[in-house]
């Protein structure tokens, strides 16, 4: 696959198939691609990681101080904006913290992971639950690993009228978010009610409350000292859905493209497939991939969760030699991303093939695709 830098072609309406490459990673054992990664890509920095995170909560204060003292409702938003980003940069870190990448699976790393992942007002112990083993250990065998699994045309034919419009909005590049909001953040965290012992075990409980915590208490401040209900919506909800947004979409542009496939029978599937076949790594200038913590370095991160954040860029380059025949690499431009929405709409998970709404099987064959 490599490097692509070609511009969008147009989509054809007999659907875009996927690389068929991706099925020679089946020889490959992910342990074998890990061998790839040189040891500094493992050493760990306290210096780094608490430096990113001092950088991370001294901006996330600087703009949440602003939303409390700016006049005004316009420029209070506008900085909730802002905000928002702020909250997004802490969550990549607690992100790391979770996956042990930080510290190991320490005090240091649940404390501090658990709090930053507060302004994102997701659950720490629910968000590893789901992320750890579902989408690390099944990444785009969507039977398990849901997250942004893409709908066949058949399930989008049998679908209702209006769970139609709302996946077109999940899928469209200004809708994004609604997808993370309506498949995770709600029903794995907010409501989610796995059996009382596995509850338990996972602190499930304790960490709802620490987040209605911190919700309660950051509404009432920011209700009392930051202008009323204004202030709210510009201190906690406006951050929540910006940093809402920006994950969706890093998230979809982790593992969906045209030429990247899903998967729904376990047999064609596999670790090195799902790990090194179906993840990313989307190109940004190397000064906004290091503020943003690598979080588009995406395949590295799949092969092995244990490399920090900020040893991304290196494990890229040492996976290249190895695997760079089977990642996907690109530089991010708005127009690819605009064509990578505009073609990843269904997929055919037996045609191993991608479909706009309007192209979609059923209509082709009843000749009713647009002109
Ligand atoms: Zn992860």
């Amino acid at each position: 696959m490599a490097l692509l830098d070609a511009p969008p072609a147009p989509v054809p309406a007999s659907g875009v198939p996927v690389d068929p490459g991706y099925a020679e990673m089946r020889k490959v054992k992910l342990g074998t691609v890990r061998a790839a990664f040189s040891p500094e890509v493992y050493e760990r920095s306290n210096a780094k990681a608490f430096g990113w995170l001092a950088f991370d909560v001294a901006l996330y204060a600087v703009l949440l101080a602003g939303v409390y003292v700016v006049p005004g409702i316009l420029l209070k938003l506008l900085l909730g904006v802002l905000l928002g980003v702020a909250v997004a940069l802490l969550f990549v870190w607690a992100h790391d913290a979770a996956h042990g990448a930080l510290f190991g699976f320490t005090g240091t790393a649940e404390v501090l992971g658990s709090i930053a992942m507060l302004p994102s007002i997701n659950m720490y112990r629910l968000w590893i639950y789901g992320h750890n083993k579902a989408h690390h250990g099944f990444t785009s065998f969507t039977m398990i690993d849901w997250i942004w699994a893409p709908k066949s045309p058949e399930q989008y034919q049998a679908s209702s009228r209006w769970s139609r419009f709302v996946y077109r909005v999940e899928r469209s590049l200004p809708g994004c978010a609604v997808h993370y909001v309506l498949r995770v953040w709600w029903p794995a965290m907010v409501t989610f009610r796995p059996p009382k012992d596995v509850r338990k075990r996972n602190h499930f409980t304790r960490s709802r409350l620490v987040t209605l915590a911190y919700v309660v208490v950051a509404s009432v401040l920011a209700f009392l000292f930051a202008g009323g209900i204004g202030g709210v919506i510009a201190a906690v909800v406006v951050p929540w859905v910006v940093f809402t947004y920006l994950l969706a979409f890093a998230v979809y542009l982790h593992h969906t493209h045209p030429s990247l496939p899903f998967f729904d029978q376990r047999d064609e599937w596999c670790a090195s497939i799902g790990q090194v076949a179906c993840s990313t790594i989307v190109r940004t200038p190397k000064v906004f991939e290091t503020l943003t913590h690598g979080i588009l370095v995406h395949t590295p991160h799949h092969v092995d969760t244990k490399i920090p954040f900020y040893r991304l860029q290196r494990a890229a380059a040492d996976l290249q030699p190895v695997v760079g025949d089977h990642m996907l690499e690109y530089r991010f431009t708005w127009s690819d991303v605009r064509q990578i929405f505009k073609t990843c709409q269904l997929y055919d998970y037996r045609a191993k093939t991608w479909y706009r709404f309007r192209d979609e099987p059923g209509r082709v064959a009843a000749g009713l695709e647009a002109a």
